[in-house]
Order: C-alpha cells, then structure tokens, then sequence
C-alpha cells in the first residue's frame, strides 16, 4: 500500500510513521530527515535546503521531486511505503502522479493551539531520529532507543513555528481537497492519545487492505 501522511508540522506523523511502517514493515520516507541528513552530510542538495528550513520556509518544488523520485526507485519501496512530509504544494502533488499510484492520503487533524506547545516540547535525536516530547520524558536528556543526546530543533523555535503554521495553511492545506477530489483522504483526529491515533490509522489502513 503506498500512503500520504498528511497535516500540519507537530501533528504526529512521524511519530505515527514509525509505528505503522513497523507493523506494516515498509520504509518510512520523511523528507525532513532525508534533507537533514543532506544538510549534516554537506551535500549540494544540503546546502540549498539548509537557510529554508532554517527559516520555516518550505525547500524548492523541484529539489523535492527529485529526492523523492530517486528514494521511490529503490527496491524497498516495491511493497508500499508511507510518505511522510510529502507532497507539501499541489505543484509537488502533481508531480508525484507520474511517479507513483497513491492509495490512501491520511490527513492527521490537529488545531493550531496544540501545534504549538507539540513543537516547543519536541526534543529528537539526531544519531536515529527518535522523537519524544519533554513532557512525558521526565527529565530524561538521552534517547531510549539508541542512548544519543536529545536536542531541540532549531525550527521548532516558537517564531519559526509560527511562519511553519503559516506555511502550511497557505502552502499545503490545499492538498485536503485536491485529495479528496480524487477520493483518496481519510480524516484521523490527530488530537488523541498517540494509541488511539493510531488505532484509527490502523483501521483505515485495514479497509484498504
Ligand atoms: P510531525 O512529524 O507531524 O511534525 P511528530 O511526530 O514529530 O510530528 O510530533 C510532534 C511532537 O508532538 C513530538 O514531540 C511528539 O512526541 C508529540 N506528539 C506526537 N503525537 C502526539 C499525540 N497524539 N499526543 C501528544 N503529543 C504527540
Ligand atoms: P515537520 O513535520 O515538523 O514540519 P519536517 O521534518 O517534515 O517537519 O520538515 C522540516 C522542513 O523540511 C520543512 O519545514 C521544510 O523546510 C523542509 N521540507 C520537508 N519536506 C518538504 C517538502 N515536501 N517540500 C518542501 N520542503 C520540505
Ligand atoms: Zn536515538
């Protein structure tokens, strides 16, 4: 099954991510980690993504499509994966058309408010990508998975977050009705416990099955 993870920066699709490519096992293919993978490896693609992101802006059309046609090449994708952060403008939606048959776009609703006070909490690893929130860490400063030290994101500074939120209403919302003109959204309440966001994921996912 190939899948969109779609919603505002914070919503929870990495977080959700995980868990169903694991239960699923198909690659996950974030195209916020790859372009910071770009950006700590120095590559060209890095170095032309870096003051976007750095900034809240989002990276060229262009740059994008070809990361993720080159990513989708590969063999691991043959049974499905999830897109998560892609596509993020209806010019990038267009384009992935003719790279790829999308089955099910979920859209993970979260209110702006929340958004918020989820990126300003959301400390990550950088050695595996690990993603947790301050408030359920309990003062924890090192990753449960692979023992690498937490850090914040440069762009989850509150004044960046907004001009995130910015973006992504003018920018990326537009693609809940370009998808839902094709049939293919699915709404998930994103403002839920992570399980029983979830759940509803894993339903959704098992009538398309
Ligand atoms: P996205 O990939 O959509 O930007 P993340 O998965 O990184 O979002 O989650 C953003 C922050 O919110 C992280 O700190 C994460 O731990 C937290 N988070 C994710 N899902 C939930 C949830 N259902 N309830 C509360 N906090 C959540
Ligand atoms: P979040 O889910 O918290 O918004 P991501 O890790 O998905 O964060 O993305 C981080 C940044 O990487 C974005 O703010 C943007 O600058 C860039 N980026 C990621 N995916 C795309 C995309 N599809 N198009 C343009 N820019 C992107
Ligand atoms: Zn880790």
């Amino acid at each position: 099954m190939n899948i969109i993870f779609l919603g505002p920066p914070g919503a929870g699709k990495g977080t959700q991510a995980v868990r169903v490519c694991e239960a699923l096992k198909i690659p996950q293919i974030s195209t916020g980690d790859i372009l910071r993978a770009a950006i700590r490896e120095g590559t060209e693609t890095g170095l032309k993504a870096k003051s976007y992101m750095d900034a809240g802006q989002l990276v060229p059309d262009e740059i994008l499509v070809d990361i993720v046609r080159d990513r989708l090449a590969q063999s691991d994708c043959a049974n499905g994966y999830i897109l998560d952060g892609f596509p993020r403008t209806v010019p990038q939606a267009e384009a992935l058309e003719g790279i790829a048959r999308i089955d099910v776009v979920l859209e993970l609703q979260v209110e702006d408010e929340k958004i918020v006070s989820r990126l300003s909490g959301r400390r990550v690893c950088p050695a595996c990508g690990g993603t947790y929130h301050v408030s359920l860490l309990g003062g924890r400063t090192s990753c449960e998975k692979c023992g690498g030290e937490l850090i914040q994101r440069k762009d989850d500074a509150p004044e960046t977050v907004q001009n995130r939120l910015k973006v992504y209403h003018e920018q990326t919302q537009p693609l809940v009705d370009y998808y839902q003109g094709k049939g293919k959204l699915k709404a998930v309440d994103g403002d839920l416990g992570l399980d029983k966001v979830y759940a509803q994921i894993m339903e959704i996912l098992g009538a398309h099955a």
